[in-house]
């Protein structure tokens, strides 16, 4: 995995940008804990901006569905969000587990409409580096390991010039469900 030809220093450069063009706000005013919503005043169809300018400029496809949804898609409807549109303590146990301390207030109970507010730009931040670490070990064109990246954001193979793919965000999401229910057996 040629994890450091995009630093995380390098991520959050981007991401940064990213708000500050989309939401116009002072850079100063982005530190890692703010959220997108209640600190920034992010609505949504900001974060498909936001989203579309980090998959320019690092060569990835963003989550388009948030981990609940996915949730529901494997496990069941109601798997993760009862009738009352509230967050189930199965769901909120497997929240805590992908977002840790980023997402300190996560209650069972709370209702669904409270998540979009607990993004953060670290959670994005991270989001940005689970998708750049499925980087595969060689080139799926030529078969070498010579990634690089002149620009520190987007890698090339060294060797054919081929554009790195990674897997998109959704099927990271789907894939870390799968692993962390065959270890936990939380559904
Ligand atoms: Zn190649």
């Amino acid at each position: 995995m040629s994890q450091n030809l995009v630093t995380e220093e390098k991520v959050y450069e981007e991401l940064k940008k990213a708000i500050v063009e989309t939401l116009r706000v002072e850079e100063g005013s982005v530190t890692p804990e703010s959220s997108l919503i209640n600190d920034l005043g992010a609505e949504s169809l900001d974060f498909l901006d936001i989203n579309y300018r980090l998959e320019q400029s690092f060569g990835i496809k963003m989550a388009r569905h948030f981990v609940l949804e996915h949730i529901e898609e494997l496990f069941g409807e109601g798997s993760a969000i009862d009738e009352d549109g509230r967050l189930t303590g199965k769901a909120i146990e497997l929240l805590k587990i992908r977002f840790g301390d980023s997402m300190a207030d996560l209650e069972a109970g709370m209702d669904m409409d409270e998540i979009p507010a607990m993004v953060t730009v670290r959670s994005m931040a991270d989001g940005v580096m689970d998708i750049l670490a499925s980087l595969p070990e060689s080139c799926p064109k030529c078969g070498n390991s010579s990634w690089k990246s002149d620009d520190g954001s987007k890698v090339t193979c060294g060797s054919c010039r081929e554009s790195a793919t990674y897997t998109n965000g959704d099927d990271l999401i789907k894939a870390w469900l799968n692993k962390v229910q065959q270890e936990k057996n939380i559904f």
